[in-house]
């Protein structure tokens, strides 16, 4: 069974704090590519890309692009966005994530990062991925994702002796 992502992507967008500004200049430059597309965020990075997708000239908000806001990260955002990549509703994840301090929500991090390898997500945890995710002719594009083969892990037996 195969996940397409389609031509419109699912993109989640979320920075921890010490990383948001990396992520916001990123999406203040690619306001236009960005704009097809539904975004889906952490709460308050979610917040601040509204901000960076304003129109620089009139500093109108993007009508364009779809921005759905879940719970801050600590806060079960993080978690929220593990789920809705289980329920195949994200082509592709942004994470700026902060190698340099330790968090609170640590393993609701992990926890993320691990379901996006799983689920075969795309994910970019650094600017130049970024860079080169979104110039890939596929970010416009379909793509015929092939998840993992996890048969042998729904077909394993259980003892139960
Ligand atoms: P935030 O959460 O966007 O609400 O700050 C980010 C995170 O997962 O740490």
């Amino acid at each position: 069974m195969t996940n397409p992502i389609l031509e419109k992507k699912r993109v989640a967008l979320v920075a921890h704090d010490k990383r948001k500004k990396d992520l916001l200049e990123w999406v203040g430059w690619n306001r236009e590519a960005l704009a097809p597309h539904s975004l889906y965020c952490t709460g308050t990075t979610g917040k601040l890309v509204e901000g960076a997708l304003k129109d620089p000239e009139t500093g109108k908000p993007s009508v364009k692009t779809s921005i759905t806001k879940l719970k801050s990260g600590p806060l079960g955002g993080d978690q929220q966005l593990g789920a809705l990549i289980a329920e195949g509703k994200i082509d592709l994840m942004i994470f700026f994530w902060d190698p340099m301090n330790a968090q609170a929500h640590d393993v609701d991090v992990k926890a993320l990062l691990r379901i996006t390898v799983l689920y075969n997500v795309p994910t970019a945890c650094n600017r130049s991925t970024a860079d080169f995710m979104i110039s890939s002719d596929l970010f416009a594009k379909p793509y015929n994702r092939k998840p993992m083969d996890v048969s042998n892990y729904l077909n394993r037996k259980i003892d139960l002796d």
